[in-house]
């Protein structure tokens, strides 16, 4: 529960229910790893993800580390490709294409954010929207905004998930977004307006030239935090009793820790999170429900080609 230990969340709060995204992403990583264990005895096919890292980012060594590990938990097979920081986009599209082209490797995904000399819009849409399990490209983006089976961005798809695990009623509710990047925020507000359970919430999404956000958070029966900016959003901009999503990982410097830094949420969860109804900490929320909902759309992706 990284710096909020169980008990501390417990003596300080009372109403308020934490959403466990350790817990909760536990119980979908078993049940792939059940899966994939049967399909190991049946012959099929096991999952294959590949994921390529350009440069030596901290954050995304330690994001995509994190995706490998989780890989070998479930029984997957993963293929970790790494480039320089100064590699051409061409280089990176032509592994791209070796990719879609290899028909062992099921699902693609390209760490982001890449260096400023590629396009990120150029590599998405190189990726076949049948292996695109981190549901950026534009195909991918359509169906989901018809409603259609797609595969849908990690992050926003595991808040869905969390929503799901917890039996959470956000039908009717108003939900606040703020961010409105193509990652988080915007399919964020289209899952949640979506006619669905979790769903059917009236959404607001907000964004840097957004006016009153403070007035408009005090209306919101659910917060979705995403804007990366770290504490954000204080107990002045809660109604009580809110479910309050934080996405927003940020390295904060701290001294005091070993790696030199500590990780920050957009949320200053010991001031909200009595005003609140249900809440995700930072780490073990958001993070670990976005690494579920990757692994589970690897494994459609495996199932959907092999199947078909
Ligand atoms: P992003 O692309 O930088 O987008 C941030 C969004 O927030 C933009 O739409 C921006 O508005 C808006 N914004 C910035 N400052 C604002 C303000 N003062 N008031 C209202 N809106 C504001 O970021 P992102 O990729 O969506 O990520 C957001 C955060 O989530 C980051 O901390 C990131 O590290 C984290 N994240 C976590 C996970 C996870 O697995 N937990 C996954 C992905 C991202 P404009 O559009 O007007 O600029």
């Amino acid at each position: 529960m990284g710096q909020y230990t169980k008990s501390a969340v417990k003596s300080y709060l009372c109403a308020m229910e934490l959403l466990d995204g350790k817990l909760a992403s536990k119980a979908i990583i078993d049940s792939l790893t059940l899966k994939v264990a049967q399909s190991k005895t049946e012959g099929k096919k096991i999952p294959h993800l590949a994921a390529v890292l350009v440069g030596n980012n901290g954050a995304s060594e330690t994001y995509v580390g994190a995706k490998v590990k989780t890989c070998a938990e479930i029984g997957f097979k993963s293929t970790l490709i790494r480039l320089e920081d100064d590699v051409t986009e061409n280089r990176l599209l032509s592994v791209i294409t070796d990719l879609n082209n290899d028909p062992d490797v099921d699902g693609i995904l390209v760490q982001l954010p890449l260096p400023k000399h590629i396009s990120d819009n150029n590599v998405i849409n190189a990726i076949h929207p049948s292996k695109d399990v981190d549901g950026f490209h534009p195909v991918n983006v359509g169906k989901m905004v018809q409603g259609l089976p797609a595969f849908v961005s990690a992050t926003p798809h595991g808040i869905m998930l969390l929503l799901e695990h917890y039996k959470i009623d956000t039908r009717g509710k108003h939900a606040i977004v703020i961010g409105r990047s193509n990652i988080v925020g915007r399919p964020m507000s289209i899952l949640l307006s979506a006619n669905t359970q979790p769903g059917n919430c009236t959404v607001t999404i907000c964004h840097s030239h957004t006016h009153n956000l403070r007035e408009l958070c005090l209306q919101g029966d659910i917060i979705v935090a995403a804007l990366g900016r770290p504490e954000f959003v204080d107990a002045s901009m809660v109604k009580p009793g809110a479910i309050i999503i934080d996405v927003g990982i940020t390295r904060v410097p701290d001294t005091t820790k070993k790696s030199g830094f500590s990780l920050k949420g957009d949320v200053k969860f010991n001031e909200v999170a009595p005003h609140s109804s249900f809440i995700t900490p930072v780490p073990g929320g958001v993070g670990p429900m976005t690494i579920a909902a990757l692994m589970k759309n690897t494994f459609t992706a495996c199932q959907e080609r092999n199947d078909n």
